[in-house]
């Protein structure tokens, strides 16, 4: 297999970027390491030297001020790393969504558009919106008082500024919060379900807007929270049947979604 691991070795990491869902690790040769934690990989910041014998205990990167140990519960093995020898060889693992920072209005419709999708599709798309996933598409969606099932055909323009500002607001405001806790200490608690979240695992909880109780919808091994009052005119959309009513509409399994690339 080329690049061999063995060329990174011993050399200096000189940047660190964000490849939409993944880390990205770049060294002083111009090779990327890329890390895709999935749904249970995390990371550890161990000291140096830390051994590798748990069973969840999948890689180590020893620097020379402690160790980082990349972990992964669970017997499905999908966290992932990847390692290219430039950044043109690692731009073909990004599956090509628009950074929403960056974007404006235009920019973020004509993504959201390329399409018919229901919004939660839409946003949780790699290949239309980069990094967003099911936790901060439920709070953005609350966020802009627009239902999960709202089609992207569909949609005035009052309601894509809405949409437009939601999404940079929810993002930031987490950004802030969990940078802020990150550079305090090492981020060893790393979870999609947040205490200050407004829906996203909330199910029956009250909205923190409103007060109504969160919904969720089940789709295969994914789900969603809302709030039917803020979001859905006050309608409980049916958890049953949804499978047939949306068709190849809706997020499949997570794996699915990871494994789609640009075309
Ligand atoms: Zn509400």
């Amino acid at each position: 297999m080329e690049p061999l691991l063995e060329s990174i070795e011993g050399h200096t990491i000189r940047g660190l970027r964000r490849v939409g869902k993944r880390i990205a690790f770049g060294f002083d040769n111009g090779h990327w390491l890329v890390l895709h934690l999935m749904i249970a990989g995390r990371l550890h910041w161990k000291a140096a030297g830390a051994k590798l014998g748990r069973r969840n205990d999948l890689a180590a990167f020893d620097f020379p001020a402690g160790s980082l140990v990349l972990t992964e519960a669970g017997s499905k093995r999908r966290a992932s790393l990847h390692l290219f020898r430039s950044d043109a060889e690692m731009e073909t693992i990004n599956p090509g969504g628009i950074e929403v920072f960056g974007s404006d209005l235009a920019a973020f419709r004509a993504a959201l558009t390329a399409e018919n999708r229901t919004l939660k599709r839409a946003l949780t798309d790699p290949r239309i919106l980069s990094g967003i996933g099911n936790a901060y598409s439920d709070e953005i969606l609350h966020a802009a008082k627009l239902s999960p099932l709202q089609q992207t055909y569909k949609m005035n323009p009052e309601q894509w500024e809405r949409l437009f500002a939601a999404t940079l607001s929810t993002l930031q405001t987490w950004m802030d919060r969990l940078g802020a806790e990150a550079r305090e200490k090492f981020p060893e608690k790393v979870t999609a379900f947040r205490k200050d979240m407004a829906v996203h695992g909330k199910f029956r909880q009250p909205c923190p807007r409103c007060g109504s109780p969160v919904q969720r919808i089940r789709y295969a091994d994914n789900e969603t929270d809302y709030c039917p009052t803020c979001q859905t005119g006050g309608k409980v959309l049916a958890d049953r049947g949804l499978s047939r009513l949306l068709g190849a509409d809706w997020p499949r399994t997570l794996d699915e979604l990871e494994a789609l690339r640009k075309k």
